[in-house]
């Protein structure tokens, strides 16, 4: 088996996430290696030819402490000769009950009832659905709208794409989607020259207190991705704003649904974002970094008065009859246990504020770059912008790809980046050394001189 092989027989039956297939054509004079991960290791995935790369971006945000990590592993052969997977509804078992209490136990205070699901997006599903039906529940059959922030992201299944607001993946599907109100992002990469972060986000605040005033009535929960939004291309903002949401969405009655599937496990610098505004949603959507990377596995926390309205006699019909048929699998909350004891057997968010310390440094240079229109960062979250113009932060017009060519580049030097179309960023597991930042940082350097040419 070598890595042409296996590709070929990819090609032949597989439909890849994410992925213009076309681009994978070997026919195509453009085509984009296909790279067939034999085995990973740490910060370090190796393909059928003996290449390796440097998995600077967690394979999709999911990994914490690197592959193959021996805790987790072990775990995980533990749970199989005890128990693979029983279903939750009449059945309990314990590791879903551990794993339960020690997510009520480390998210903001309030969050004390935890649902399972399978991956993100359900999770995000399961949140919009049972904060409709405790309005509902609570005689306010009007309050079916949710309100979402411009350029945010919160999965692909349908109701999770109809509150998100990423045009590249949500505007085909149009026809098909529930209709949200939107409101303009604090995404600090706008702010006037010389403004803070902070007094941004209170300005653009104002949207969001006039939106909540008009429409509050109609309005079940505002969903926003704490901090930093994501897949809209690492735009980061202050805490100060969600300090604010919190506030107002109490104020109005209307419910704050903090989607932590990507910003949550420490990426931010604490363990979940929403701590750096000292608040508690309603409603906490956890994922991706939940099982350190092993398995699907999601879950959302939910205060004692959400759970109190749907709680009654059968007859009354006020459940939350919702359910997925892994919910809960004991090998997906066996490695998130595992995930939960390498953060307390170690200090890892004091380990990530000097790793991200490195990561700063070393990419200080960036900012100076004539295509570099910003370099920001929260925690271990550090993104570059590439910019036609300077001066005008003009964007690369979309169809260039520049990121592409950023990321074959790196591929060829052993470094997996995947820039979100102009913004090349690092999301690295935890256990990278200061070595791997150094050519992480270096081999980035270098794609960006080679995407930025002509
Ligand atoms: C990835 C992501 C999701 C969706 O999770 P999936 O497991 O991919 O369905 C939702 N919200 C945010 C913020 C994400 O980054």
């Amino acid at each position: 088996m070598n890595n042409s092989s296996l590709v070929a027989r990819d090609l032949a039956v597989l439909w890849h996430p994410c992925t213009q297939m076309k681009d994978h054509d070997p026919r195509e004079l453009e085509n984009l290696p296909m790279i067939p991960v034999k085995s990973a290791r740490g910060v370090w995935l190796e393909d059928f030819d003996g290449n390796r790369y440097l998995d600077a971006i967690s394979s999709w945000w999911v990994n914490l402490f690197g592959h193959a990590n021996p805790t987790i592993n072990q775990a995980l052969k533990d749970q199989l000769d005890t128990l693979e997977h029983v279903l939750l509804g009449g059945f309990t078992h314990e590791t879903a009950v551990l794993l339960a209490e020690q997510l009520v136990a480390v998210t903001p205070p309030g969050l004390d009832k935890c649902f399972y699901a399978d991956n993100g997006s359900s999770a995000v599903e399961i949140a919009l659905k049972m904060s409709f039906h405790f309005w509902l529940n609570q005689g306010q059959p009007k309050k079916t709208r949710f309100i979402t922030l411009e350029n945010s992201y919160h999965g692909e299944t349908l109701g999770a794409l109809a509150v998100g607001d990423t045009p590249l993946y949500k505007k085909t599907y149009a026809p098909l989607l529930m209709e949200v109100i939107t409101v303009p992002s604090p995404d600090c990469y706008y702010r006037e020259p010389g403004e803070s972060w902070e007094a941004y986000c209170i300005r653009r605040f104002a949207d969001m207190e006039n939106t909540l005033a008009r429409h509050a009535d109609s309005v079940c929960a505002v969903i926003v991705e704490p901090l930093v939004q994501c897949a809209g291309g690492m735009r980061m903002y202050h805490p100060v704003y969600l300090e604010m949401l919190r506030e107002a969405c109490t104020r109005y009655g209307v419910h704050l649904i903090a989607d932590e599937i990507a910003v949550g496990f420490g990426r931010t610098g604490s363990l979940f974002a929403c701590e750096q505004a000292a608040i508690s949603p309603d409603f906490m959507c956890l994922s991706k970094g939940l099982t350190g990377g092993y398995l699907p596995l999601s879950a959302v926390l939910t205060t004692e008065t959400v759970y109190r309205a749907f709680y009654d006699d059968y007859r009354n019909l006020t459940g939350f009859l919702h359910s997925h048929s892994y919910t809960g699998n004991a090998l997906g909350c066996r490695a998130a246990l595992a995930t939960l004891d390498l953060f307390r057997q170690q200090d890892v968010l004091a380990g990530n504020r000097r790793l991200a310390a490195s990561m700063a440094n070393a990419a200080a240079g960036f900012a100076d770059h004539p295509h570099v229109g910003e370099v920001r960062q929260t925690g271990m979250i550090l993104a570059i912008e590439l910019v036609k113009d300077k001066p005008a932060r003009e964007a690369f017009p979309w169809r260039e790809r520049r990121g592409l060519k950023v990321y074959r580049h790196a591929l060829s030097q052993g470094v997996l980046l995947r820039p979100l179309g102009n913004v090349v960023y690092f999301m690295p597991p935890y256990v990278i050394t200061e070595q791997e930042i150094a050519l992480m940082i270096e081999v980035a350097w270098q794609g960006i001189q080679y995407a930025v040419r002509d």
